[in-house]
C-alpha cells in the first residue's frame, strides 16, 4: 500500500535526550498564528527565544510562551544570541528583504537556520546564505511546509510511482486577492509580487511532483498598472515549464484571484488536489482506469508544521541534510528569475540546472 511516509533516509525519531531550542525572529502573522502554537506538539523542538523590534510583542508572547526575559532579543542585540546556549536554531519569519541578513547573522552566531520562503530577494542572496551556513558548519533549511504534509507527500509518491501512468501534464494554480498596505506589495521588501509569495507554491509543486528540474520556461504577465496595489510588483504571472521527461507544467500565480490547486495528469488518469497547499483541509481525488475516488487520510501523528519544526533538529542530530535545504530555495529563485526574464523579454528562457 502506498503511504505518505517522510523520505527514506530522513530521521523522524526524537534524537538525543534534549529538544533543540528555537529562536523565532519576526513576530508577525505567520509566526504567531501558525508556527508558535505548534511547538506544544513537537518532540524534538522547543521555543526558547523571541526576536522582535516591538517591545510589546516580546512582552506579550514572552509571557504567553514562558520565554524568560534573558531570552528576548531585538534586532540591535540579535547577535548576542551567540552567547545563549539554549538557542540551537534560528527561524527567520521576516519580510523577504531581511531573510539573507538574519540567516547570515544567525549562522555567524553559530546557529542552524530555518528560513521562510521565498528564500531571499535573489539567487545571489541565496548563494550567500548557503555559503555562510556552510562556512559556519550549520544546517540551512527553507520553510517549504508542503513537503511535510501527508496529502502532498502521497501525491508525490503516487505521481513518481506512475500510479496514473507516466505524468504528461501538471497544472498548478495559487493566488488570492491581496489587500493593500502590506510589505508584500513593496518590491524593496518582497523582491517581487505574486510569484515570490504565492506562485512559488505552483512552481515548487511542479518540481516536487515530477522530481525533475525544468529546462525551459515561458511566462506571461498581466498586471493592471492603474491598480494602486501593483505600483511596484506584478499581479498575475502565468508560466509554463518544460521538464526533461516531456512533462509540461502550466502554472498560475495571482494577487487578484483565488486559486489553490494542482493536478497531475497521467496517461491513465489524474491526481487532483484542491485545496492543495492550505494550512489544513486538503482534499485529494484520484482518477484511475475511469474510476474517481476521494483519498481521505487519517489525521497525521504530526501535522505539517510540527513535522517541519521537528525535522531540522532531527537532521542536525543525525547528521543529515534537511529534505528542503538552502539549495531547494536557490533552485526556485533561479527559476523565478527566469520566469521574470521570460515575461519581460517575451521569449522562452532556457534553464541550466545546477
Ligand atoms: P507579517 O507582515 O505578518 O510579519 C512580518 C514580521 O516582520 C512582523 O512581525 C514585522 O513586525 C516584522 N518586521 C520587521 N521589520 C519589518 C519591516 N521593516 N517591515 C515590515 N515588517 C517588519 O508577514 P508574515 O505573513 O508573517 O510573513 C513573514 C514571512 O513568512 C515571509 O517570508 C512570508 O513569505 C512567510 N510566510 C510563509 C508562509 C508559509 O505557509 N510557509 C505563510 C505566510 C508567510
Amino acid at each position: 500500500m502506498l503511504t505518505a511516509a517522510i523520505a527514506p533516509g530522513t530521521a523522524m525519531s526524537a534524537p538525543g535526550n534534549r529538544k533543540m531550542g528555537y529562536a523565532i525572529v519576526g513576530l508577525g502573522s505567520y509566526a504567531t498564528r501558525q508556527i508558535m502554537p505548534q511547538f506544544a506538539n513537537c518532540e524534538s523542538a522547543r521555543l526558547v527565544a523571541l526576536v522582535s523590534g516591538t517591545p510589546a510583542k516580546l512582552e506579550r508572547y514572552g509571557a504567553e510562551y514562558g520565554v524568560p526575559r534573558t531570552h528576548l532579543y531585538n534586532y540591535q542585540n540579535f547577535d548576542s544570541i551567540r552567547d545563549n546556549p539554549d538557542i540551537d536554531i534560528v527561524y527567520v519569519v521576516l519580510p523577504v528583504s531581511m531573510h539573507a541578513e538574519y540567516t547570515i547573522r544567525a549562522a555567524s552566531a553559530g546557529k542552524h537556520v530555518l528560513c521562510e520562503k521565498p528564500m531571499a530577494m535573489s539567487s545571489a542572496e541565496c548563494e550567500a546564505m548557503i555559503a555562510a551556513c556552510r562556512q559556519a558548519g550549520k544546517r540551512l533549511m527553507i520553510g517549504y511546509r508542503c513537503h511535510f504534509e501527508p496529502h502532498n507527500r502521497l501525491a508525490i509518491e503516487l505521481a513518481r510511482a506512475k500510479f496514473v501512468g507516466p505524468t504528461r501534464q501538471i497544472t498548478a494554480a495559487h493566488g488570492f486577492n491581496i489587500s493593500a498596505g502590506q510589505w508584500r506589495l513593496d518590491r524593496t521588501m518582497s523582491g517581487g509580487g505574486s510569484l515570490m509569495d504565492i506562485g512559488i507554491y505552483s512552481l515548487n509543486a511542479a518540481r516536487y511532483l515530477t522530481g525533475e528540474e525544468p529546462t525551459e520556461v515561458v511566462a506571461l504577465e498581466s498586471t493592471d498598472g492603474d491598480d494602486p496595489r501593483f505600483r511596484t510588483v506584478e499581479d498575475r504571472i502565468d508560466f509554463t515549464l518544460r521538464f526533461p521527461s516531456g512533462v509540461i507544467a502550466s502554472c498560475v500565480s495571482s494577487y487578484s484571484s483565488g486559486h489553490n490547486d494542482y493536478r497531475v495528469i497521467g496517461t491513465n488518469g489524474w491526481i487532483a488536489m484542491e485545496p492543495a497547499t492550505p494550512y489544513s483541509g486538503h482534499v485529494m481525488h484520484v482518477r484511475k482506469d475511469g474510476v474517481t475516488e476521494r483519498r481521505e487520510l487519517p489525521p497525521p501523528v504530526k501535522n505539517q508544521f510540527v513535522a517541519q519544526l521537528d525535522h531540522l533538529p532531527e537532521c542536525v542530530s543525525a547528521g543529515n541534510e534537511p529534505i528542503v535545504p538552502g539549495e531547494e530555495g536557490l533552485r526556485d529563485l533561479r527559476i523565478i528569475e527566469a520566469i521574470y526574464r521570460s515575461a519581460r523579454e517575451r521569449r522562452a528562457v532556457t534553464l541550466v540546472s545546477a
